[in-house]
């Protein structure tokens, strides 16, 4: 059996199962089928388990609250105390957590157990997860293909129903893209909803956590778990808690849906393009709106976030010098051969041109030239979302230009994979919210996903639209034959 999160708390409450026996159920199925996808970097079933005893026992004496003992798995990028937290790098092979990201304890804290930590591109950084020192993920539609990243393993994991939902994190479309590439729903909040203390960070003023699942719904019930106010978070935002799923069943009568045209151009791929086409009709159907608007400086996403996006993560990546934590070489003559033998052996290729490339655009003389003209074209960016907003409700948009391409097609190029991430950039940039959720297959059988952005603190808007065509279509129900 395998069930949404939102069945398997429906099966919890009426006493149908356990936890400990939906915990036993899915830890079987990752055993089986993860050989062949490597979704997952670290199992503790005895950990597990015992997590699923407590949530049972806590049913038991009537302390359960509307997702206790529902399992879910955390991308190895939150910290979680006893368990390893590898963000996918060689570097942090070794490192067991002392302490749970804020993230971890809140899903600890509603009574959810770990089934286990997800395969990811290390430290966040890629888009088709090849960038895992621990291996690819392979989409479990078509082995031969990337599952999206940097959160393939948690987007492949839910696809493959190894789990009802996942943690992810989102900088500059980790949570859309896999989403689409896969055929689930996830979500990237506001930036500032979700805390990110303890989650690695990859570039600060970007990163955000958010739900992958298969619905709309699920994402919603999983946000009202990792959202909140964290002081120890400086850029969590002090918001009363909300009830994302309060606007699920609201009608789209009315809803203005704006398509940009610079999203529709030269590029996007035609079966991508007819997918969408199909989805918007059904939109239609359930009474929304399309207009047309424009995002005239979209192509200026790409540059600007692969200038700040790596002046971020140069700074952040300073802490892993081989002396706190992580990796430390095992001979070298003085401190300066350890730091630079520790980060040599411990970082990827990808997290070294990262780190190069934000060094290069923060050094003297040319932070004028590339860091600060890229926060100038970031606000202007921001400044076209909202005059979009002007004209609608919710944006809509591809994810990604393509379905799922091969693996190995794109691993040599790195420009080839950042130019596919042209739809999702801007949203983090500006700071928005956006969802991703299935919409049909491309010419090949791969799934392809529509993306909704929104204005800040519209998730409850994104989920209600998603939720409502979820009503009437099938494509979130659609799983992988393993
Ligand atoms: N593909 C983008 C990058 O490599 C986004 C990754 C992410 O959102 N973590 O930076």
């Amino acid at each position: 059996m395998t069930h949404t999160l939102k069945q398997a708390a429906d099966l919890l409450a009426t006493g149908k199962t356990s936890a400990t026996e939906l915990a036993t159920d899915y830890l079987g199925k990752i055993t089986a089928a993860n050989g062949a996808l490597n979704a997952f970097l670290t199992i503790d079933r005895s950990k597990t388990l015992a997590m699923a005893k407590a949530a049972d026992d806590a049913r038991a004496k009537g302390q359960a609250g509307p997702l206790t003992g529902v399992p879910i798995a955390h991308k190895d990028i939150f910290c979680a105390e006893g368990w390893k937290t590898t963000c996918g790098s060689k570097i942090l092979e070794n490192f067991v957590s002392p302490y749970d990201a804020h993230v971890i304890a809140q899903c600890s804290a509603a009574g959810l157990v770990t089934l286990g930590r997800t395969n990811m591109d290390e430290f966040a950084m890629g888009s088709s997860n090849e960038n895992s020192a621990f291996g690819p993920v392979k989409n479990p539609w078509d082995l031969n293909a990337v599952p999206g990243g940097s959160s393939g393993g948690s987007a492949a994991a839910v696809a493959a129903r190894l789990t009802p939902a996942a943690t992810a994190t989102d900088t500059g479309g980790s949570i859309r893209q896999p989403a689409a590439f896969c055929g689930v729903t996830g979500l990237k909040p506001t930036y500032g909803i979700v805390s990110r203390y303890g989650m690695v960070a990859y570039a600060s003023s970007l990163d955000q956590g958010g739900p992958i699942a298969q619905t709309a719904e699920d994402c919603a019930l999983l946000l009202n778990v990792m959202a909140g106010h964290d002081v120890r978070d400086s850029t969590s935002l002090e918001l009363a808690k909300e009830d994302y799923t309060r606007d699920l069943n609201q009608p789209l009568k009315g809803l203005r849906i704006g398509l940009p045209k610079e999203y529709f151009g030269a590029g996007l791929a035609g079966d991508v393009a007819a997918s969408i086409e199909a989805a918007i009709a059904e939109y239609k159907k359930l009474g929304a709106e399309i207009v047309e608007i424009s995002l005239p400086r979209t192509e200026l996403a790409i540059p600007s976030y692969y200038v700040i996006a790596p002046a971020e993560a140069s700074s952040n990546l300073s802490r892993f010098d081989g002396v706190r934590y992580g990796h430390r070489a095992a001979e070298y003559s003085d401190l300066n051969d350890m730091y630079e033998r520790s980060r040599a052996e411990g970082f990827g290729w990808e997290t070294k041109r990262r780190i190069l490339t934000g060094t290069y655009v923060l050094s003297h003389g040319y932070y004028d030239a590339y860091y600060l003209k890229a926060q100038k074209v970031r606000r202007l960016l921001t400044e076209d979302f909202l005059k979009g907003f002007g004209q609608c409700d919710v944006i809509a948009a591809p994810a990604a230009p393509t379905v799922a391409w091969n693996i190995g097609e794109k691993s040599n190029d790195p420009v080839a994979n950042y130019l596919a991430d042209i739809y999702t950039l801007g949203v983090n940039l500006a700071g928005l919210p956006a969802l991703a959720h299935p919409i049909g297959f491309g010419s090949n059988g791969r799934p392809v996903g529509l993306q909704l952005i929104g204005n800040y603190f519209a998730e409850a808007k994104l989920l209600n639209a998603a939720h409502q065509f979820q009503q009437v279509t099938d494509w979130h129900t659609k799983a992988p034959t393993l």
